[in-house]
């Protein structure tokens, strides 16, 4: 019997690679330790990114790697701008997406020259995306689905061929896919579900993958701001609508900058950051932008909040994370049976800060790749399957509150010298949780990169520095190091 692929993960990568693999008759199992509301992809508001006519590939990637700061790699973004239309094209077929020829307008959203978001009708494109694609992964039966946690890799002397589950059940199999997210959830103010922990880049660690950009976290710049309820995501698209920033006294925060409330997302975070009280307010634009957002109004409206009456009070929260685990454009880790891809990997498409909805976009896209890529490699040549390392104590897991404070502190929207070097006197590295050992390394790459870039914005250090044009490399058993661009 042919062995199986694991993949760890069942957001947009991770069923984007398993439905491929499954339909090349490659039997998979899915492992994923939460359900819905637990995944991130499910969240999705904006939309995914695809430039389709009579917007060019070309004029997509422009706009991903001038946002990504002089760190997005072209090579990498090629293959995202050339591959995204069809990589979209099953969603669309599938009533999925939409775009003007069934009704609904591409959005534009911060950073892109052009209206070029595909979107859901009700604008909750990520649930309609993961409904898609769990039917047809529950659907296909060479796909085995298991709600439980990786919590270590498994392998023989030359590979890993599996992964060791927190209920003590070894699954072995030809190869591990990572596709198990990012780690913004591990912020007291985040717009992931807390699932989001970064396990995948401590599982990768362990076996020797090499770690990048772990200190551009991604701010969302507006989320509702109010004390004692989860954070909710005011969507970009809102302002690509024409909603206006506004401070107190209702002067428009951004109304210097030539791109105004469309800006990129940093410089956004950052003027909200800035500014003590900021609101987002739709007013001026009339009842009918209830009507464009719907199920935004509905959840609005049941907090007490009116979208077309209110000025909403907004602050920035960690949204998405650039750093992951190194891959080549193929989702190869370097490790062997080991390949990464969606937001736990790192994969130069993003660059020190990501173009909005090109993630959703980067899952679907390397996704595919990477179920070509493990189909056309050759399998492991022993069945073995011994844990690779020690699985952790279960509290391992649970972020510790030090960490989540730090993080918001001293790995904010704007770093202070004295925040991120008070904070790296703490003994991240002994105290026994993933949340500990993540924020150790963030805190590490963001004091020695001495310049803002993209989302690491230091007081001390305002300018762009091309000395920093370059990744910051973690590696087990190595010091941190910069690899420039190109290297
Ligand atoms: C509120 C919100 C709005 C967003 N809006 C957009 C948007 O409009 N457009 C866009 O492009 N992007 C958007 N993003 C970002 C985008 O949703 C994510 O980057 C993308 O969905 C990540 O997909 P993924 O498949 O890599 O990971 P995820 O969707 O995060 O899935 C990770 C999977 O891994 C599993 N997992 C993690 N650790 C383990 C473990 N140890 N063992 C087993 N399973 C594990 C999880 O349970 C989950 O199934 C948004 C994000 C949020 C939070």
């Amino acid at each position: 019997m042919t062995r199986p692929v694991i993949v760890v993960g069942a957001g947009v990568a991770g069923l984007s690679a398993a439905v491929a693999m499954a339909r090349a008759g490659q039997p998979v199992v899915v492992v994923t330790k939460a359900e819905p509301p637990g995944i991130n992809t499910f969240h999705a508001q904006g939309g995914i990114a695809a430039a389709l006519w009579p917007d060019t590939a070309a004029e997509h990637a422009a706009d991903t790697l001038r946002v990504a700061r002089g760190l997005g790699h072209p090579a990498a973004v090629a293959v995202l701008t050339e591959s995204a239309p069809a990589a979209v094209a099953e969603l669309m077929a599938g009533g999925v997406l939409t775009d003007e020829s069934n009704g609904v307008d591409r959005a534009q959203e911060a950073g892109h020259s052009r209206p070029r978001v595909l979107h859901a009708k009700d604008g909750f494109t990520g649930r309609a995306v993961w409904h898609y694609l769990a039917r047809v992964a529950k659907a296909d039966e060479r796909i085995r689905w298991i709600t439980d946690q990786v919590v270590a890799l498994c392998g023989s002397d030359s590979a890993i061929t599996g992964v060791y589950l927190a209920s003590r059940e070894t699954i072995a199999g030809r190869g591990v896919v990572l596709a198990s997210g990012g780690y913004a959830g591990l912020y007291p103010w985040s717009t992931n579900p807390d699932t989001a922990t970064g396990d995948g880049l401590w599982l990768a660690y362990q076996v020797g993958a090499q770690l990048a950009d772990l200190e551009f976290v991604q701010f969302h710049p507006t989320v509702l701001k109010e004390a004692g309820r989860p954070p909710l995501l005011l969507t970009e698209a809102l302002r690509g609508a024409g909603a206006w920033l506004v401070d107190e006294d209702e002067q428009r925060i951004l109304a210097d900058h030539p791109w105004g409330e469309l800006a990129p997302r940093d410089e956004v975070a950052k003027a909200v950051w800035r500014t003590a009280r900021a609101y987002l307010t739709a007013a001026h634009l009339g009842p009918g932008i209830r009507k464009a957002f719907p199920a935004l109004a509905e959840a609005l409206a049941e907090r007490g909040w009116d979208l077309a009456r209110d000025r909403l009070p907004v602050r920035p929260a960690a949204h998405f994370a650039m750093g992951g685990i190194v891959t080549d454009l193929w989702g190869a880790t370097g490790v062997p049976g080991l390949w990464a891809v969606g937001e736990v990997a790192a994969s130069g498409v993003h660059g020190a800060n990501r173009l909005a909805s090109n993630s959703l976009l980067e899952g679907r896209v390397f996704g595919l790749r990477v179920a070509e890529a493990v189909l056309g490699a050759e399998g492991p040549s022993s069945d073995k399957c011994g844990l690779a390392f020690a699985p952790p104590d279960p509290a391992f897991w649970i972020p510790t509150s030090v960490a989540r404070q730090t993080l918001d502190q001293a790995l904010g929207v704007i770093r202070t010298q004295t925040t991120l070097e008070d904070a790296q006197n703490y003994p991240w590295h002994a105290m026994g949780h993933l949340s500990d050992w993540l924020t150790g390394l963030m805190l590490e790459a963001a004091v020695k990169r001495q310049e803002s870039r993209g989302a690491h914005c230091r007081d001390d250090y305002p300018a762009t520095d091309d000395r920093w044009r370059g990744h910051l490399v973690h590696q087990k058993g190595h010091p941190l190091k910069l690899v420039p661009i190109g290297k």
